[in-house]
């Protein structure tokens, strides 16, 4: 294990009827209240009517921002940067997804920013103060209802940008599984995909003596492919989808990083690339990008590929390579995914390689990216390429 600090400021409220607790954490937080949601999903499924019931009984003040587009664009941070100073907020409750919660975490620190929130994405400026921001989360995913990340695109310049600040901590969530039940097929796998994609690439440290990190994170997954497997035939499931949906916040709390190097996040880069060109689903993005990582990595060194392979896909030695059982563990991710009905190659998306270049440029957000094994643009092209078919 290495040295670490372990904090994450986070209350949850977990659990069906949580919503009831909106009212004490708006006399605490503040009665003039910026409700930021996506397009509409909470109208169709009755969520915006029960947390609307807990803001009309404790009397807020309700300002309504909808229209938060799923990878959350600059231009509608800007537009909740200006209501918050034009109506005074108190607090910013985003009722939704990653995107929701993404676009409202730049909202709440870019209140308190004179300049353009961009140098905040971009790492330019650091916040120094953010407005109190609680969530409603309504599909399971990202792990941003408890954790202090955020990815903003800029369409403009076709740049996704992912940023982070002790400011950004939700200072509550509440996470009742009963508001995922009507995330349609589609995005429940690509939840899925993201959460797993979270715990694999914390997966790919190199702390040589971390079991009880590996093993939380071991655990993780195979709860999430136990439970996937049979809610994806079952979407109403109320029990699998409190299973996935705490899953996904512990996949990336900062809570299986402690003690490790912190993994490697090249996938996530490459993603944010071909979402910035191409508008993709993040999740479906990484059913296609990951495994391939995977196997590039593993021509230089497949130790954590074959540990993979072996503690959760279940993959004995039978007297083979280390390279060999790795890539016996790549290809049963990939038919795992491949079973639930995660895209597979770029194709599926109408990506060919006409833009390779500009992908290839659009991962490198980041001086560096890879720490497993640190990216050069060939690798990345090489991901990519593996990705095309
Ligand atoms: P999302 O983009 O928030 O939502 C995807 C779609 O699902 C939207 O159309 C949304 O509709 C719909 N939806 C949400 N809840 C629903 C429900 N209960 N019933 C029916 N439909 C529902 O998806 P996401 O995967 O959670 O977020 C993706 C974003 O997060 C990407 O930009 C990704 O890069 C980023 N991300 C962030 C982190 C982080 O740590 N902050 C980590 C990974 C990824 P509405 O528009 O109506 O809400
Ligand atoms: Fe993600």
């Amino acid at each position: 294990m290495e040295s670490f600090m372990q904090y994450n400021p986070t209350k949850l409220w977990f659990g069906e009827g949580q919503i009831k607790q909106l009212q004490q954490e708006v006399d605490t937080h503040g009665k003039r209240v910026l409700l930021v949601y996506g397009g509409g999903s909470i109208k169709q499924n009755g969520v915006y009517d029960a947390v609307m019931k807990q803001l009309r009984e404790c009397e807020a003040t309700v300002i309504e921002m909808p229209g938060v587009e799923p990878n959350p664009r600059l231009t509608t941070v800007k537009k909740g940067i200006a209501l918050c100073r034009e109506m005074s907020i108190d607090l910013i409750l985003a009722v939704g997804g990653g995107s929701v919660i993404d676009c409202a975490k730049a909202i709440s620190v870019g209140v308190f920013y004179d300049g353009d929130v961009w140098d905040i994405i971009t790492r330019k400026a650091t916040p120094e103060r953010a407005l109190p921001l609680g969530t409603v989360l309504t599909l399971a995913a990202t792990g941003s209802e408890m954790n202090n990340i955020s990815v903003i695109t800029n369409w403009e310049k076709n740049e996704k940008r992912g940023w982070s600040s002790p400011f950004a901590y939700p200072a509550f969530s509440i996470l009742d599984p009963a508001y995922t039940v009507s995330v349609p097929r589609d995005q429940t796998v690509y939840g899925i995909v993201d959460m797993m994609s979270h715990v694999l690439e914390q997966y790919f440290h190199r702390t040589e003596h971390a079991p009880m990190m590996d093993r939380f994170m071991e655990s993780v997954l195979l709860t999430v492919m136990e439970a996937g497997v049979k809610l994806v035939d079952d979407l109403q499931n109320i029990k699998h989808r409190a299973t996935i949906m705490y899953a996904g916040t512990t996949a990336f709390n900062g809570m299986l990083s402690c003690g490790t190097d912190g993994g490697d996040w090249a996938s996530h880069q490459i993603e944010h690339g071909l979402s910035a060109v191409y508008d993709i689903p993040h999740g479906g993005g990484l059913a296609i990008v990951f495994p391939n990582w995977m196997a590039h990595c593993a021509e230089e060194d497949p130790s954590r590929m074959k540990k993979l392979a072996m503690t959760v896909f279940g993959i004995e030695e039978r007297g083979r390579s280390d390279y060999e059982i790795a890539m016996e563990g790549i290809q049963a991710l990939r038919q795992f995914w491949d079973s639930l009905g995660a895209p597979n190659r770029l194709g599926y998306y109408g990506i060919d390689d006409q833009r390779i270049e500009e992908l290839v440029h659009k991962s490198f957000m980041k001086p560096s990216i890879g720490q497993y094994k640190v990216m050069t643009r060939d690798s990345v092209r090489d991901i990519l390429i593996r990705s095309l078919a």
